[in-house]
């Protein structure tokens, strides 16, 4: 370890620290003026900064070296004009084509700025790093401790699938943290004694990703724990310079930075993109033969969620198409993702059905194609997805299905950003229709038939909660003949349903369609399986189905009967779900067309009646609870000085009312006045609940900072009650908009777990993982957060890497 080059010498004998602290603060005094003035001299414009040694005397020798033994040496363009500005201290709002180089234009000014402020262990966090996804935090974190490797800073990585408390104990003296901001959140909110009060420099990126509204309220609170004197960097490949998002993280003045901006694409030029069109009921088909015509290559398809990635995988793989097939999506295990990713990464020949949970950032080596077998939600998405090949002067391709009804809407989109597109048609010879084979084994497997309806109600909901309804058209695509194409016996039956998921769906869009976060939240077991076609043989198979899924479908299923009866048929707005097939003697009170005939009514003072049709109905009128939401709404009452009951809101008598003035004019001072005192109202009320919350938050600390400090005698329990003092803390430690976090609180909910049908990879990698122990860390500096300590060997390391400075 080139320990002079980072300006720590490693001592021969014991230290005298404060003895070595003294010295070497005054040595670096020295050399951080010369840095500051080779710094103050840059000029990105002058084209003269080409390579890192030309940046050498602005930067320290360790990252310098640790650029050098990481083999760069030729800088991009978007590091050329980004990091002299950086160093200056400057904020910057930083645009470059996918694969240009993005991470080291933010990780040099990150260790430099430590540097330059001769940070310690001692100062706490420095430098905070935010990704979208797990996946890319991971990768982030690679990089940073390659070129990182000659610093005595400590950096860690929090990204969730382990305990709060776990993460918290190493968090506290970690310098710099790469992580997603929902976990971020958790820490400083929950993790006494963490906090970032003395902050130096905050990084975003693909900083579009985490500025929109899938991650709104967990950047907007993770601001709030910040200090607004720091250094603000944030990158993409599709830059918004969106006014809103510099306020809401305090920038000033920023520069932008965009390197690309007269190009003449979007997307890299080494990069070459073509569509298909294929209707929706072929697409399995063509992807298929699309595979089977490239088994020596490295592919990564894009699907529009988990279950789509699931059913496609788990059928491909019993097909057998010749290439080592992988998948990955937001619900797996953290460690299978991991695994999973590093695999592909491994691989020379691959085909890796993945959900948007990889479509930024990524930097697979190698890959030759990147398949959007499931349109893209937009252009953007369409630029990131394609980004994942042809990488740093490599070549790839990229090709994109479009159902005929998609072509015009989606071409159109992808003109006006500057990508440029060539249609292009499956050879005849290379089709090759799987329809029949899928039949064969949806019927074979049930298991594998009931992905497949959940695959299609996914994509379905999908497709129907689409912004863009200029490409996304739900009443032109062939429903029937799709679902008959995976396979499935008989098309499951949707009905959009009104409710309160929609809204919260709308306003974060991005978790309900594409799927970094892949919450995959709410129609799991869906499927109705009373519907079933009356006439349809029912095999054991069958039966065994229903079995199987009993426990997943028993409660989506009662909630679909009790609700039964509160439906209406507004299609518009509507949410999707399964719709109750209703026997041909029964009552439809849905529309309340039908004739009632045999089942039982009873009128229970609500508008509506109350239909006994199936034994569950019948139990639900023993229960007052369930009961209760059929009966009409009850009428408060106040009384008089006379005892005489009177509605709370009754009408004022005509006369006094005209008396008072025109209508109108009346409406209008009342609205003022009720305005007025809304908006005093909700100032106070917001900054209550703010102070309250810091008190909470700040007490709770405090006091799981003293349990810490008191340290054996303390029952650990008690940290744990104390959450519950905070009203949030379940809240927070529920999945936020974009990103999986289902895994990540140690409160963590009875996860609705579906039966396995079939062995999962992670099964696999959990026994491995065992098998192996403990990893071993490096012996470098910079220490892991994302694995516990398992042996005492580890322990040390860990103890080691942290005191080695
Ligand atoms: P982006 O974030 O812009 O998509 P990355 O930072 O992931 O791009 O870099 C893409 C690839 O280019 C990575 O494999 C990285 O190692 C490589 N790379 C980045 N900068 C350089 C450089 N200066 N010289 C050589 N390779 C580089
Ligand atoms: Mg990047």
């Amino acid at each position: 370890m080139p320990a002079k080059t980072a300006g720590k010498p490693k001592p021969q004998h014991k230290p005298n620290k404060t003895e070595l602290k003294k010295q070497k603060r005054k040595r670096d005094h020295e050399d951080l003026h010369k840095l500051e003035e080779a710094i103050a001299q840059l000029d990105p414009k002058s084209g003269k900064v080409k390579t890192f040694a030309d940046l050498s005397s602005a930067i320290s020798p360790a990252t310098a070296s640790g650029l050098h033994s990481s083999h760069f040496t030729n800088m991009t363009e978007i590091q050329e004009q980004a990091i002299p500005l950086a160093l200056q201290g400057k904020d910057i709002l930083g645009a470059a084509k996918t694969g240009s180089g993005k991470t080291l234009a933010f990780l040099v000014p990150v260790l430099e700025k430590l540097y330059r402020e001769q940070w310690t262990e001692f100062d706490g966090l420095g430098a905070l790093i935010l990704s979208p996804t797990r996946e890319l935090a991971v990768q982030i974190f690679e990089v940073l401790r390659k070129i990182g490797r000659h610093h005595a800073f400590s950096a860690g990585l929090v990204i969730g699938g382990k305990s709060l408390k776990e993460e918290a104990e190493r968090l506290i003296r970690m310098n710099i943290l790469v992580c997603t901001p929902g976990r971020m959140l958790q820490h400083l909110d929950q993790t006494a004694g963490f906090d970032a009060n003395n902050l130096q420099i905050l990084v975003l990126d693909e900083a579009d990703r985490i500025m929109d509204l899938g991650f709104q309220s967990a950047v907007d609170a993770l601001v709030e724990h910040l200090p607004k004197s720091r250094q603000t960097l944030m990158f993409s490949a599709t830059q918004s310079k969106k006014v809103s998002d510099l306020a809401r993280l305090s920038l000033k003045d920023p520069e932008y930075v965009s390197v690309h901006q007269d190009a003449t694409t979007a997307t890299p030029t080494t990069l070459q993109q073509h569509y298909i069109v294929t209707p929706l009921p072929e697409k399995l088909d063509t992807l298929y033969g699309f595979i089977k015509a490239n088994v020596k290559s490295k592919i990564i398809v894009f699907l529009s969620s988990g279950k789509q990635v699931r059913f496609v995988y788990e059928s491909f793989r019993h097909l057998q198409p010749g290439i080592p097939l992988l998948h990955l999506h937001g619900r797996q295990k953290q460690v299978a993702r991991l695994e999973i990713t590093n695999r592909f990464t491994a691989a020379k020949t691959s085909c890796l059905f993945a959900t948007d949970v990889v479509a930024r950032g990524i930097d697979f080596p190698a890959v030759d194609w990147v398949i959007q077998a499931d349109c893209p939600e937009d252009a953007d998405t369409y630029i990131h997805r394609v980004g994942r090949t042809a990488r740093f002067q490599s070549n790839g391709r990229a090709v994109l299905f479009l159902d005929p009804s998609e072509e015009e809407g989606m071409i159109k989109r992808l003109e006006h950003k500057k990508i440029p597109i060539q249609k292009v048609h499956v050879k005849e010879k290379k089709k090759k229709s799987i329809k029949n084979n899928l039949q064969d084994m949806c019927f074979k497997f049930p298991d594998l038939k009931y992905l497949g309806q959940k695959a299609f109600i996914s994509y379905t909901r999908s497709i129907h909660l689409q912004k863009d309804k200029e490409v996304f058209k739900f009443d032109d695509l062939d429903w029937d003949a799709y679902a008959s194409s995976l396979g499935l016996p008989g098309t499951p039956q949707i009905k959009f349903q009104k409710g309160e998921d929609i809204k919260r769906i709308k306003n974060a869009p991005r978790q309900g369609m594409s799927s970094d976060s892949e919450s995959d939240m709410d129609l799991d077991g869906a499927y109705d399986k009373k519907k079933k076609d009356k006439k349809e043989v029912r095999t054991k198979y069958d039966k065994m189905f229903e079995r199987t899924n009993q426990d997943v479908l028993s409660s989506h299923y009662s909630k679909l009967v009790l609700d039964g009866g509160k439906e209406d048929d507004d299609e518009e707005d509507d949410f999707l779900s399964v719709k109750r097939r209703l026997n041909d003697d029964d009552v439809d009170v849905l529309t309340g067309t039908a004739p009632i005939n045999s089942a039982k009514v009873i009128a229970l003072g609500g508008d509506d009646l109350y239909v006994v049709d199936s034994k569950r109905r019948e139990k639900a009128l023993q229960s007052k609870k369930k009961m209760a939401k059929f009966r009409g709404n009850s009428s408060k009452l106040v009384f008089d000085e006379e005892g005489n009951a009177h509605e709370i809101y009754e009408l004022q008598d005509e006369e006094d009312f005209k008396q008072q003035g025109p209508a109108d004019e009346q409406r209008q001072k009342f609205l003022d006045s009720e305005t007025v005192r809304v908006k005093e109202a909700d100032v106070d009320d917001k900054l209550l609940a703010k102070q309250r919350k810091r008190e909470k938050k700040e007490k709770r600390k405090a006091r799981e900072a003293m349990e810490m400090a008191g340290g054996e005698g303390v029952d650990p329990q008690l940290g744990a009650n104390g959450d519950g003092d905070d009203p949030l803390a379940l809240l927070r430690s529920l999945p936020m908009a974009g990103e999986d976090r289902s895994d990540d609180s140690d409160a963590e909910p009875p996860k609705k777990k579906a039966k396995k049908w079939f062995q999962d990879d992670s099964d696999d990698e959990d026994a491995k993982k065992k098998s192996k122990g403990g990893k071993k860390k490096k012996g470098g500096k910079v220490i892991e957060v994302d694995q516990e300590p398992e042996t005492l060997e580890d322990l040390e390391a860990l103890a080691a890497g942290l005191l080695d400075g």
